[in-house]
């Protein structure tokens, strides 16, 4: 079965093809350029980015996989949550598409993409398991007892994980996304050198935090501390925050299996501190971590059951993935 996956909830124009679970292309137009120089995603100019790249890049995606547009079984498209007016473009014109191929639509939800990315190349996986995603706007922990069957565990009470590194990169003066940025000046700093506390360390639950981490950077950069020295802290204890709750909630839900998803997932310290923990880990293959259509696409083969998506459902900014989940 041809899929057609689009992803425009935030500043990616992401189109994947997936061919029964195999990624055949996946293409992302990046705007990080275009929204640095604002120190942030300025939602319009994402929208209007969106919409003059979309149609080529279906092109150029279907041209990769070597198929024409008739070819397509299905196509897919992120529902929500996200920007409004970014979730839009992709979503109106997956709809608009699959209404003129006559072919069915799949309305995904940005997470359950995350999810199945990290399923790319673990086929034989099945629930139940555990799952985390980190993202820049999402930090949750998951139980899948079932494919679309999701128990919340915990979520972040404030800022997300990748958000935590993109204003802590913001701190030390470093571009956007923070993530990558700060995992390599962490490679020239001591990781022991700057007193940064473990959040929630005395916490039976499983929350998240991270703006108080965020907070004593600034004091940390305040006293003169090295910048790679706070950001070798910073990772440290962000990672280690990560893993501790998760290492957690897998003893005590009786899981081994740990599915890591969103693009906090790509950090080489925290896939070695969780590796530590002897889990089996699921993690999302090089390009299939932060945003992008093939997760979509990936998603849709997973969750069809012979029945598209209602055209007239529209798009939604906030979307809970599970009934247990604030809504904003
Ligand atoms: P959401 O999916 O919650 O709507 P998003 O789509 O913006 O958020 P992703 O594209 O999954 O998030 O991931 C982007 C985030 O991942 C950014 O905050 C970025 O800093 C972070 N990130 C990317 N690479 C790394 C890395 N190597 N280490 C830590 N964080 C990283
Ligand atoms: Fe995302």
């Amino acid at each position: 079965m041809w899929i057609l996956g689009i992803d425009t909830s935030c500043d990616d124009t992401g189109v994947g093809v997936v061919r029964d679970d195999r990624v055949v292309s996946n293409r992302v137009a990046s705007q990080t350029l275009l929204h640095q120089r604002h120190g942030g995603v300025v939602p319009e100019l994402a929208s209007r980015e969106h919409t003059r790249v979309i149609d080529p890049l279906v092109q150029t995606a279907l041209q990769e996989a070597g198929i024409s547009v008739h070819d397509l079984d299905l196509v897919a498209a992120t529902k929500g949550p996200g920007l409004i007016g970014a979730l839009l473009v992709g979503y109106t014109y997956g709809k608009g598409l699959a209404f003129a191929l006559d072919k069915p639509f799949v309305a995904v939800h940005h997470l359950e993409g995350h999810l199945y990315a990290a399923l790319a190349e673990h086929p034989e996986v099945t629930p139940p398991f555990l799952a985390l995603v980190a993202s820049g706007g999402h930090t949750h922990l998951f139980e899948v007892r079932a494919w679309g069957q999701y128990q919340l565990l915990g979520a972040t009470m404030d800022d997300a994980a990748g958000e935590a590194f993109d204003k802590v990169a913001r701190l030390l003066g470093l571009g956007y996304p923070g993530g990558p940025e700060i995992e390599r000046l962490a490679r020239e700093g001591n990781p022991q050198s700057v007193p940064l506390s473990l959040p929630l360390k005395d916490q039976s639950g499983l929350a998240f935090s991270f703006s108080g981490l965020k907070t004593a950077v600034a004091r940390a950069l305040e006293k003169g501390y090295a910048r790679a020295d706070i950001a070798a802290a910073f990772q440290r204890v962000a990672v280690e925050h990560l893993a501790s709750v998760v290492v957690r909630a897998a003893k005590s839900h009786g899981h081994s299996t740990l599915l890591v998803a969103g693009g906090v997932a790509q950090n080489s310290a925290l896939r070695a501190r969780l590796q530590a923990a002897g889990l089996r880990l699921l993690f999302p293959p090089p390009g299939l971590a932060t945003d992008n259509g093939a997760m979509i696409a990936l998603a849709a083969g997973h969750t069809w059951r012979g029945q598209g998506s209602a055209l007239q459902v529209p798009a939604q900014p906030y979307l809970p993935l599970t009934m247990d989940e604030p809504t904003c």
